[in-house]
């Protein structure tokens, strides 16, 4: 590590709380899939943001849209309309095939958002009793970290010093449909889950439990809420991760990340109007929810991600990778290798002692991914990423994790 980089991390770890375990690393610059660091390095970015930049650094659209909104207007808060926020909504609504958007900043307030609109669903359409309403959650999720949402958390890291917390949630094993029926009692509002577990390592149900969720939800009058902060915008090779499995449809859909393309956080819920017109003025609210300059980057996040069949590619590359790994990475230490589209986890056995060092490995020969849940290497490399640049991957993976 140079000196300068050295000096900036020990200012970082004196002036910022250490909430994170960074790689030792400090960025400067970033360009599709590649970022260089303070010394001039280049890196492939194989973690993107946790797959907010599905569009690569600095999408050359994006960019501009973002610069064209910087000279027009950027902030009016919620007290007044904007055109930049009227066409976002109507566009990301057609996108997705909703007939609402309400627009949040961070993932964890989208679902915080979602969890109030279910409440409000539970006490005004279901009509359970006032404060009675149940979410049934699954085991290892990640939603956000506010408190509410850290409530129905299994993560012992993320609670055990942060309560009391929020009631109201029933956590039940991840993709077990049983479990699902057993939970259910009159007081169920609604079921809020990952299509893939993106945090506790890539976790993939059996195909077929969105369709069998859904369905247990139907049948039951409850929600079927999903989220897909990290799963939507091409990430697993389909627009959204629940166009998987025909017929999947949720109740209300979380989005974030990507949605951003990369430079602002933006988030929200999508939901038909019989359920996102239950908030009435004054209930929910974000100063800088939907804000014109998040728009513009969002409208051209969304424009890009359509015109270049992002979603496509990432099913098409994605395959590539997978396959190419599953050939040429050959490890004792590798007990799985799973994903869809550029959603990618690697899972080493315990022997290997933690996919963090690997990972560091890894960052010394110039390629940047993140360990997840102790024993995966996520790869998550932007949506743009080309063969030419996945084969050097994979050459890079080969050298650092081949017995
Ligand atoms: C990242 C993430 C969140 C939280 O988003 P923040 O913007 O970090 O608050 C919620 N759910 C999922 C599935 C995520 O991956």
């Amino acid at each position: 590590m140079s000196s300068k980089s050295k000096k900036l991390i020990e200012t970082m770890e004196k002036c910022s709380a250490h909430n994170y375990k960074p790689l030792p690393i400090v960025l400067e610059k970033g360009k599709g899939c590649w970022v260089w660091d303070v010394d001039g390095k280049k890196y492939l970015d194989m973690l993107s943001s946790y797959s907010a930049v599905n569009h690569g650094h600095r999408h050359p659209k994006i960019i501009a849209a973002a610069r064209q909104q910087l000279n027009k207007l950027t902030l009016v808060s919620r007290a007044f309309h904007s055109e930049l926020l009227c066409e976002f909504c109507k566009k990301v609504t057609r996108l997705a095939g909703y007939d609402m958007f309400l627009p949040m900043n961070s993932g964890a307030e989208a679902v915080e958002t979602a969890v109030k609109l279910i409440r409000k669903w539970a006490y005004s359409v279901k009509k359970i009793q006032k404060h009675n309403a149940e979410i049934i959650v699954c085991r290892d999720n990640f939603h956000g970290r506010t408190i509410t949402v850290v409530s129905f958390s299994s993560e012992h890291d993320y609670k055990d010093n942060f309560g009391p917390f929020t009631p109201g949630f029933k956590i039940i094993p991840y993709g077990d449909i049983e479990a699902l029926k057993n939970a259910i009692t009159p007081n169920t509002a609604a079921f809020m889950v990952e299509p893939i577990q993106g945090e506790a390592g890539i976790l993939m149900p059996e195909k077929g439990f969105m369709e069998e969720a859904q369905k247990v939800c139907r049948e039951n009058n409850i929600l079927f809420a999903l989220d897909e902060i990290q799963t939507g915008f091409g990430r697993t090779g389909k627009l959204f991760c629940h166009y998987w499995e025909k017929g999947v449809r949720p109740d209300m859909l979380i989005v974030g990340k990507a949605l951003g393309g990369g430079i602002v956080p933006i988030s929200g819920v999508l939901a038909d109007e019989p359920v996102m017109s239950l908030f009435t003025p004054g209930e929910h609210g974000s100063t800088f929810g939907g804000n014109p300059f998040a728009c513009a980057c969002a409208n051209a996040a969304m424009d890009v991600l359509v015109k270049e069949k992002l979603s496509d590619k990432s099913l098409k590359m994605g395959e590539y990778m997978q396959n190419k790994i599953r050939k040429s990475v050959k490890s004792k230490y590798i007990k799985n290798i799973r994903g869809k589209g550029l959603f990618i986890g690697i899972e080493l056995a315990p022997e290997a002692g933690g996919a963090r060092k690997y990972c560091e490995a890894l960052m010394e020969k110039g390629m940047l991914c993140k360990e997840t849940h102790e024993n995966v290497i996520r790869l998550a490399p932007p949506l743009v990423i080309t063969k030419k640049e996945i084969d050097w991957a994979v050459e890079k993976l080969k050298e650092v994790l081949n017995d």
